[in-house]
C-alpha cells in the first residue's frame, strides 16, 4: 500500500489584506525529503511556510500533516505537533545568551533535564555555538546568529523543519556550512522544507522542488533532474 504523506497541501489561498499572495497551491511532502521551494522574489515561498507554521491563516485550503487538517491551527498548537520554524528573519533575542535563545525553542518542554539534554545535541552538532554558551546572540557573526536559528528550531525536535532562507548573508564558506546541516538534520530523520535564494545549492541537498511563480506552484520536479538541466531551471527562474 503506498505510504500516506507526512504533507499534503491542497488548494491553498492566503491573502496580507486585500493582497491575494497565494492562489491554491497544492504540495506534497514525503516523510525523509528534503523539498526546495524555489522561484522569484514574492512569489510566495515564504507565505507558504508561514501558513505551514500558524503564523498566517489561510483564506482556503487545506494543510494536513500526519493526517490532520492543521490550516488555522494556532502555531504553538503546530509546534506541539513536531513542526519547527526558523524564520527569515532569524528573530534572535539579542540581549540573551546562545544558551537562553536555545531554552527558548525548547519552551513547551517543561523538565529542565530534558531542556539540558537538547541543548547538548544541539552543540554538538553546531560546536561553535558551544564555545559561545555565554555570549549575548547579538554579538554572534551572521553565520552563528542563523546557526542559532537552526538550532533554536531543533531544540523542539521537529519532524519537519522549516527553513526561510538560511544561507541568507552568510559568506559562501558558512553558506556550504549551513547546507551541510541541512543534509545532516535529515540524515538524522527530520524531513525539511527549505525556501531559497541560493538554488545551486539548495537542489544539491533536497529529493525534489516545486518551482513558484506569482502565487502559484508552476512545476515539481526531481531535484537532481533540475541540476542537470539548466536550461529547464533558468526558464522556470526567468534568469
Ligand atoms: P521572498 O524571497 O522575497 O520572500 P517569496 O516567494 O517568499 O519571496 P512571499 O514573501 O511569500 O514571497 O510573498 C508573496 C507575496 O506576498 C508578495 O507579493 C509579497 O509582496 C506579499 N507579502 C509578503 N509578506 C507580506 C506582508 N507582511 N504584508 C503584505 N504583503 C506581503
Amino acid at each position: 500500500a503506498a505510504v500516506s504523506p507526512m504533507l499534503q497541501i491542497r488548494d491553498l489561498h492566503v491573502s496580507y489584506g486585500k493582497t491575494q499572495a497565494l492562489h491554491g497551491v497544492d504540495l506534497l511532502v514525503q516523510q525523509g525529503e528534503v523539498i526546495a521551494l524555489i522561484g522569484a522574489n514574492g512569489a510566495g515561498k515564504s507565505t507558504t511556510l508561514r501558513a505551514i507554521s500558524g503564523l498566517l491563516k489561510p483564506t482556503q485550503g487545506q494543510i494536513i500533516y500526519q493526517g490532520n487538517n492543521i490550516a488555522g491551527v494556532s502555531a504553538d498548537r503546530i509546534v506541539a505537533q513536531g513542526i519547527a520554524q526558523s524564520p527569515e528573519e532569524r528573530h534572535i533575542w539579542p540581549t540573551m545568551t546562545v544558551y537562553e535563545n536555545l531554552a527558548l525553542g525548547a519552551y513547551l518542554c517543561k523538565k529542565d533535564t530534558e531542556v539540558e539534554r537538547r541543548v547538548a545535541l544541539v552543540y554538538d552538532r553546531f560546536p561553535r555555538l558551544k564555545e559561545r554558551h555565554r555570549q549575548l546572540a547579538g554579538t554572534l557573526s551572521g553565520g552563528e546568529q542563523q546557526m542559532l536559528a537552526i538550532g533554536r528550531a531543533l531544540m523542539s525536535e521537529p519532524s519537519l523543519l522549516l527553513l526561510d532562507e538560511p544561507s541568507l548573508g552568510l559568506s559562501p564558506r558558512m553558506a556550504e556550512e549551513v547546507f551541510e546541516f541541512v543534509r545532516e538534520i535529515n540524515t538524522h530523520g527530520v524531513t525539511v522544507i527549505l525556501v531559497e535564494q541560493n538554488v545551486y545549492n539548495a537542489l544539491s541537498v533536497s529529493t525534489r522542488a516545486y518551482v513558484y511563480e506569482t502565487g502559484k506552484v508552476v512545476a515539481e520536479r526531481e531535484a537532481a533532474g533540475l541540476l542537470d538541466d539548466p536550461e529547464l531551471l533558468s526558464a522556470y527562474l526567468g534568469a
